[in-house]
């Protein structure tokens, strides 16, 4: 045995002393498993042959003592500690760079108390976001982050790249909700956060842990706001031949305070592809789609008021059943077999920003995608959903069914398609992401997302974690 076997062994024999033998994995299976996420840059890598780097050890603790523990023998051995959730992040941001300890939380899946006069429950962050939903739902409330992701995310997977889910229009980001959070630092100390966010008990340090996306700890455990269930959803469709018009009809929805749970506007193209494909529905324009809820009475005078405002911008009202026919099949676009899937490319370059700004960022990342790359096909499609009183996010998506066969090569056209979309968005105003988070992908922006700031963030990422065990070469943190 030479001397890199020995100490291996001695990882492993140590972390077995912690979690249990049966709970540590160096399987040459398990450890492929683990060396994607949902991204599509890893998946085409082995989709092509290619090797991906993969964890030393896959260890699936079950308390956050366990994991305070596991910090202090990254740290003696110097080796990368990397979250791991649901697995479905679309940024690489789970992804094992350097080996090290693959941290999967998913035995961490205790609901520990569902407080129905304050309505909050208190979880643990491994816990599956579709079974907590379930939970919830069988006491009439819900946690209202529907990710289309829930049923293969988890609740600690939901915080830290700060998400957005479906009804976030009128219920919030995943943030939001949050009320408090047990973490554990890369030092080892286990630390509680203050018991509600709301106070002037000096700044919402808190905050820093959402979006770190596992680089300044694990979030082992949360407190989130809920609601009840609604009494009603009325759904309502309407199309508008003109994109501009239907984003102002947004915008005045949202700025007069109405409260839609959601208002997700197709663009053209989307209309054309998407929507026909997923839904069947055969429209040229812009397709949107509205959603009130909670008290019947009230829902529909404010759907009521909403439907003025369009139909008052030139939309037509073309009824429920196609705004059901969404609700109903809303997931349907991001799973199999209607999903995007290889060997095409795709990439999501979603963004957010202002209303003044939202077009001309909309009309700056088409162009920088359909036309900068004349030799191939390139399609682009977007969406605009989670409307906020200011501004709106901008989902859009590149897609090349036809990509270069070589690894290298595709990996190189992405990477470039890539950086046209990223630099149009900063130019134009936007944020590099609004919910997917930055992981491996979008880091090499952040410095100049944040410019005078970013070395603001190492110096507290080198504060937070001395010895850069956690997550390394994540959300443009050094590797
Ligand atoms: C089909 C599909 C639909 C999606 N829809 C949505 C959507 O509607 N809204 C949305 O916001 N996103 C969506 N996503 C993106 C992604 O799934 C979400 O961000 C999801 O919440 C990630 O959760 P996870 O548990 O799978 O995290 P993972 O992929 O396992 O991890 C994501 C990141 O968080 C870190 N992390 C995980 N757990 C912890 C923890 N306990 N403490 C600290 N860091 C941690 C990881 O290290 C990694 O950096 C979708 C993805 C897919 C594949």
């Amino acid at each position: 045995m030479n001397r890199n076997e020995f100490r291996s062994e001695m990882i492993r024999s140590e972390l077995e002393d912690i979690v249990g033998q049966h709970f540590v994995s160096v399987d040459e299976s398990d450890k492929l498993v683990y060396s994607t996420d949902w991204s599509w840059m890893p998946q085409m890598w082995l989709d092509r042959g290619q090797p991906l780097p993969t964890p030393d050890y896959i260890v699936h603790p079950d308390s956050a003592e366990q994991i305070a523990e596991i910090m202090d023998i990254a740290n003696k051995y110097r080796i990368p500690v990397v979250p791991w959730g649901g697995g479905s992040g679309t940024q690489g941001g789970a992804l094992p760079l350097f080996g090290g300890i693959l941290l999967d939380t998913k035995r961490m899946d205790k609901i520990i108390e569902i407080d129905e006069v304050s309505l909050k429950v208190t979880a643990q962050a491994g816990i599956n976001g579709e079974q907590l939903e379930w939970a919830l739902h069988e006491k009439g409330l819900m946690l209202p982050h529907y990710a289309a992701a829930s049923r293969c995310a988890t609740l600690g997977g939901y915080l830290a790249p700060r998400g957005t889910g479906t009804i976030s229009t009128k219920y919030g980001k995943a943030e939001d909700m949050v009320l408090n959070m047990q973490i554990v630092l890369p030092t080892g100390e286990i630390i509680r956060t203050a018991p509600v966010p709301q106070h002037a008990a000096g700044p919402d340090w808190p905050r820093l842990f959402l979006g770190a996306e596992g680089t300044f700890g694990v979030i082992t455990e949360a407190t989130m706001r809920l609601d009840y269930l609604p009494e009603a959803r009325l759904m309502r469709a309407v199309l508008f031949t003109d994109l501009s018009k239907a984003l102002e009809a947004g915008r005045l929805i949202m700025t007069r305070r109405l409260h839609p749970f959601v208002i997700r506007l197709y663009d053209p193209e989307s209309t054309r592809s998407q929507v026909k494909k997923v839904l069947g529905l055969d429209y040229e324009g812009a397709y949107m789609v509205m959603g009130f809820d909670g008290d019947p009475d009230i829902a529909a005078l404010e759907e009521q008021k909403a439907l003025a405002i369009c139909t008052g911008l030139g939309g037509q009202d073309v009824g429920r059943a196609p705004g059901e026919a969404w609700w109903e099949h809303r997931y349907d676009f991001y799973y199999p077999p209607l999903s995007l899937h290889l060997p095409w490319m795709y990439g999501t370059t979603e963004t957010v920003t202002t209303y003044d700004k939202i077009e001309p960022l909309y009309w700056a990342v088409k162009r920088a995608v359909e036309e900068g790359f004349p030799e191939w096909d390139i399609k682009f499609i977007a969406h605009f959903s989670h409307w906020f009183h200011w501004g709106v996010m901008c989902y859009s998506r590149f897609i090349i069914e036809e990509p270069p066969a070589d690894a290298q090569e595709a990996l190189q056209l992405h990477n470039r398609v890539w950086q046209a979309a990223m630099q149009a968005v900063i130019d134009n105003g936007g944020m590099i992401n609004e919910h997917h988070g930055i992981g491996l992908k979008l880091g090499r922006y952040m410095r100049q997302q944040y410019g005078d700031a970013w070395p603001f963030m190492l110096r507290l990422k080198k504060m937070i974690d001395p010895n850069g065990i956690m997550n390394p070469g994540k959300v443009g943190f050094g590797f």
